[in-house]
C-alpha cells in the first residue's frame, strides 16, 4: 500500500502550493471546533518531505489498482455505505484521502446532497476527472490538498476514510482523519469506519526459515552454513508483510489496540504499548511471536460480512472488514516479526512480554516496533523498525 516511487504526473496546480515550502513546513494553526462547539486552537501538521514522498507514492496507477482489486476491501466499504444509506442520503460528506475517487462515488450514489473529495496526491487530478465522467461533478468536489490544510466552509454529516496501512498503524494516516473529524464533523455525525482493532498473537512458520535460513546448510552440495549469521540478519530484520494462514497461529489473538474513531487524539497514536500472556495451544518446533491482524470495523453495528462467506444473519451485527489470516486475504496481508532464532514452545507454555509501536522521530510515518518476549526461562528484545 505504500509505494515508494515518486514521479508526479505533471499536474501543479493547488499541489504546487500545497506542497511549496516555507509556509507549509511551519506548524500553522487554523480555528477548529471543538467537540463541544465552542472554537479552540488545533495545531496542523506540517507537511515535511517525507509526507511530499508519501503523497507522490499515491499518485501511482498501481497502488490504487491493488486497493480498489481487494474486493474484500472495496465491497466491505461499499456494503457499510449503502448500509448506512439513511444517514448518507441528502447529507454532506468527506472523504478523507479520497484517491481515484471510489469510495466519493459510492457516498455519492447512496444519495449523499454533496461529497467533499480530498487528496493531497495527485491522484486527485484523475479522481476529478473520473467525477466528471459520471456526470457527479454538481455532487462530488474534488478538493487537492491535505485535510490539513484545505477548507470546507460547512460542517459536515459524514467522514469516509480508507486510511487503514500495515499493521493498521503503519502510515500514520488516521491522525489526519482525527484532524477531519475535529475541523468539520457535526455533533452526532458518522464516520466510516467507527472504529478499528490491532490484534497479535504468536505464530510458527517453519516453511519460511527453511526458505531462507535451512538453504544455506547445503547449496548444490556446497556447505555454506557461514551464510547462516547474515542470512538471519538480513531475512528477518524487519516486518515482514505476508500472507499466512489461520493453521500458522498458535493461540488466541490478544488485542495490541483499539481505536475509537470518534474519541481517539493524535496524541494517543504516537506510541502504543502492550503487554500480553499467550498459552501455546500447540506444540511448535518453530514460533515467530508477533502477527498483529486488523479486524477492522467500518460501520457502527451494522450487518454484512465484508469477507462476503458469512451470511447476513443478525442485523445489529457489526459489518467487519477483517485481515485475520483465518479469513480471506487482503492486500494487507499479516505483518510478522521474526525471531532471529526460532523457538521451541511445548502445549501449554507461557509465552510473555510486551510490544510497543512508535511513530520514528525522523519519519512519523515509519514505525519503531519494540517487542520484548520471555518464554522457557529465557528472555529476548526484538527492535525493528517499518519503514
Ligand atoms: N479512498 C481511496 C484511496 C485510499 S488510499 C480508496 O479507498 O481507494 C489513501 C489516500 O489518502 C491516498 O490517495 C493518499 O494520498 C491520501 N491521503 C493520505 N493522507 C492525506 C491527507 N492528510 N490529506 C489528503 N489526502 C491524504
Amino acid at each position: 500500500m505504500y509505494s515508494s516511487s515518486g514521479d508526479s504526473n505533471g499536474y501543479h496546480q493547488d499541489n504546487k502550493q500545497q506542497f511549496g515550502m516555507s509556509q507549509r513546513d511551519r506548524v500553522r494553526r487554523v480555528r477548529a471546533k471543538s467537540r463541544d462547539g465552542f472554537g479552540e486552537e488545533q495545531k496542523v501538521t506540517p507537511c515535511t518531505e517525507f509526507d511530499k514522498a508519501y503523497f507522490n507514492s499515491y499518485a501511482h496507477v498501481g497502488i490504487h489498482e491493488e486497493m480498489i482489486k481487494d474486493h474484500v476491501r472495496t465491497n466491505t466499504y461499499r456494503d457499510a455505505i449503502f448500509h448506512h444509506q439513511s444517514l448518507i442520503e441528502g447529507k454532506v460528506v468527506v472523504d478523507v484521502g479520497c484517491g481515484t475517487g471510489i469510495l466519493s462515488i459510492f457516498c455519492a450514489q447512496a444519495g449523499a446532497k454533496r461529497v467533499y473529495a480530498v487528496d493531497a496526491s495527485d491522484i486527485a487530478v484523475q479522481a476529478n476527472e473520473v467525477v466528471k465522467a459520471n456526470n457527479l461533478s454538481d455532487k462530488v468536489i474534488v478538493l487537492h490538498g491535505r485535510v490539513e490544510d484545505v477548507e470546507i466552509n460547512e460542517e459536515v454529516d459524514v467522514i469516509i476514510s480508507e486510511w487503514m496501512g500495515y499493521m493498521l498503524l503503519y502510515e500514520s494516516m488516521l491522525g489526519s482523519v482525527i484532524t477531519a473529524r475535529d475541523r468539520w464533523l457535526k455533533h452526532g455525525g458518522l464516520i466510516l469506519p467507527s472504529n478499528a482493532t490491532l490484534y497479535m498473537a504468536p505464530v510458527t512458520h517453519p516453511d519460511r526459515y527453511r526458505e531462507s535460513i535451512e538453504f544455506w546448510r547445503n547449496v548444490y552440495g556446497i556447505d555454506m552454513s557461514a551464510m547462516l549469521p547474515l542470512a538471519k540478519q538480513c531475512a528477518f530484520e524487519e516486518p515482514s508483510v505476508e500472507t499466512i494462514s489461520g493453521e500458522n497461529v498458535l493461540t488466541w489473538p490478544h488485542v495490541v489496540k483499539h481505536v475509537d474513531c470518534y474519541t481517539i487524539t493524535i496524541d494517543e497514536l504516537e506510541s502504543v504499548t502492550t503487554t500480553y500472556k499467550f498459552r501455546s495451544m500447540m506444540r511448535a518446533s518453530l514460533i515467530n511471536p508477533r502477527v498483529p491482524v486488523l479486524p477492522t470495523v467500518p460501520s457502527n453495528n451494522s450487518p454484512m460480512d465484508g469477507s462476503q462467506r458469512k451470511k447476513r444473519t443478525n442485523p445489529n451485527e457489526a459489518l467487519v472488514l477483517s485481515t485475520a489470516p483465518e479469513d480471506p486475504p487482503t492486500h494487507w496481508q499479516q505483518t510478522l516479526i521474526y525471531f532471529y532464532d526460532p523457538i521451541d514452545v511445548e502445549q501449554d507454555q507461557l509465552i510473555e512480554g510486551s510490544a510497543t509501536l512508535t511513530q520514528s522521530k525522523e519519519n512519523r510515518r515509519f514505525m519503531n516496533i519494540n517487542l520484548r518476549y520471555s518464554s522457557g526461562g529465557r528472555s529476548f528484545v526484538k527492535e525493528s523498525v517499518m519503514r
